[in-house]
C-alpha cells in the first residue's frame, strides 16, 4: 500500500476504516494464528508433522466475471475459486490473504463484498489472515490461500500433484462438466441473475472433502479451471504419459453441448488418476458423482479422445495470451 486518498463523501471511507468495519470482525478463526490483520505480516504456527499449501488466485474485473455483478455474487466465488486449489492438493484450509484493487471505496457495496465473503469463509472454514487495498481504475479480487497437508508416517510429502499418474491409472472426474461455461451468455447479459447454469459459474462447489480423501488413493490430482481438455493436458505432460479419454464417459451439464461442455473453463472439479478402484467405489458412495472417464497409457504426452470427438485438441481450453 502506498497512495493514500480521503474521500468526503457520504457513502465513501478511507483506507483503514474500511478495513476495520469489513475485514477484521466476523470471519472464522485458526487455532494456528498467532497474529492475524493489524501488523505488517500475519504469523502463523505451523501444526506438527504437516506441510504449508499455498496458492493465490487473481480476478480481474471483465476478465475473470462483469465488472457490474454484484459484489456478493464474486466475493465467495473468488474465496471459492482460490481454495479449489487447496482442494486439487489435498490440502486443509487455514487462512487466506485478500488483496484488493477498487476503482472506488462504496460502504454499501464493501458490506456487500465482506458479508459475502465471511459466509463462505466460514462455510470453507478459511480464516481471513490479512491483506491490502489499494485503488486502482479496475476492480482486481486477489485472493492468497494457505492450507495444511500431514506428512506421511515416513515424513514425506502426501500433497497430490500433476506429476504422479502412472500407466494403467483409471482417470476420474468428480462430476459433471460445463455448467459454468455454458452459464457465461446469461451472466454476460446479466450479471445478477443466478437461475440455472449461473448457479454453477457463482457458487463453484470446492471439493475440500474428497481432495483430502484423496491423499492415498490418487496419484495425480487438479482441479478443472480452464476446460478438462486443455487441463488434462497439464496432467499428461507432468506426468509423461497418454490420457486417452472417452467423450461418451463425460457427465455433461448439457449432453447436446459437449464440445462447450469440454473445452469451457469454471469448473472446478477435480481430475484425478488412480489405480486403487476399491477405494474409488467406495469412496462414490460418498460421492456418487465421481465417474471414470479413460485410462492413462504408456506414449508421449497427450491427450487422446476416443470415438467422435476425436477432431477437439486437447489445447482448445482457457488462455490469458
Ligand atoms: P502495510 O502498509 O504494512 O502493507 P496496510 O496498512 O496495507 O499494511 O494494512 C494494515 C493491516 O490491514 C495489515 O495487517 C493488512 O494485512 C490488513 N489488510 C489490509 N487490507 C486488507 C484487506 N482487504 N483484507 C484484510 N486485511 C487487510
Ligand atoms: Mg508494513
Amino acid at each position: 500500500m502506498s497512495k493514500k486518498t480521503t474521500d468526503t463523501s457520504s457513502n465513501r471511507i478511507g483506507e483503514f476504516e474500511l478495513i476495520r468495519r469489513f475485514f477484521c470482525s466476523d470471519f472464522p478463526s485458526s487455532s494456528d494464528t498467532v497474529i492475524a490483520i493489524g501488523d505488517d505480516a500475519s504469523v502463523i504456527k505451523p501444526p506438527a508433522n504437516t506441510e504449508l499449501v499455498q496458492s493465490i488466485d487473481t480476478q480481474v474485473a471483465d476478465v475473470h466475471f462483469p465488472a457490474t455483478a454484484p459484489a456478493h455474487l464474486i466475493a465467495q466465488r473468488a474465496l471459492r475459486c482460490a481454495v479449489s486449489d487447496l482442494a486439487a492438493m489435498g490440502a486443509n484450509p487455514q487462512g487466506f490473504h485478500l488483496a484488493l484493487t477498487l476503482p472506488e471505496s462504496d460502504a454499501d457495496w464493501l458490506k456487500d463484498f465482506s458479508d459475502s465473503l465471511k459466509k463462505a469463509a466460514h462455510e470453507l472454514n478459511i480464516a481471513l489472515m490479512g491483506g491490502d487495498t489499494t485503488r486502482g481504475k479496475q476492480l482486481v479480487i486477489s485472493v492468497a490461500v494457505q492450507g495444511w497437508v500431514a506428512l506421511n508416517q515416513h515424513g514425506n510429502s502426501q500433497a497430490l500433484t500433476r506429476s504422479g499418474a502412472q500407466a494403467g491409472d483409471a482417470i476420474y472426474c468428480s462430476g459433471p462438466i460445463g455448467a459454468a461455461a455454458l452459464a457465461l451468455p446469461q451472466v454476460l447479459h446479466n450479471p445478477a441473475d443466478i437461475s440455472g447454469f449461473a448457479q454453477a459459474y457463482y457458487f463453484p462447489q470446492v471439493h475440500l472433502s474428497l481432495g483430502q480423501q484423496l491423499l492415498n488413493i490418487a496419484s495425480s490430482c487438479m482441479d478443472i479451471s480452464d476446460g478438462l481438455l486443455q487441463d488434462a493436458g497439464h496432467i499428461a505432460r507432468s506426468s509423461e504419459l497418454v490420457l486417452e479419454i472417452d467423450p461418451e464417459k463425460i457427465q455433461y451439464a448439457d449432453p447436446q453441448k459437449k464440445q462447450q461442455c469440454l473445452t469451457g473453463g469454471d469448473d472446478y472439479q477435480l481430475l484425478f488418476t488412480s489405480q486403487n478402484t476399491n477405494a474409488i467405489a467406495e469412496l462414490q458412495q460418498q460421492f456418487p458423482t465421481i465417474h471414470q472417464i479413460g485410462v492413462c497409457k504408456k506414449g508421449p504426452a497427450n491427450v487422446i479422445l476416443t470415438g467422435p470427438f476425436s477432431d477437439i485438441t486437447a489445447t482448445s481450453g482457457f488462455s490469458h495470451f
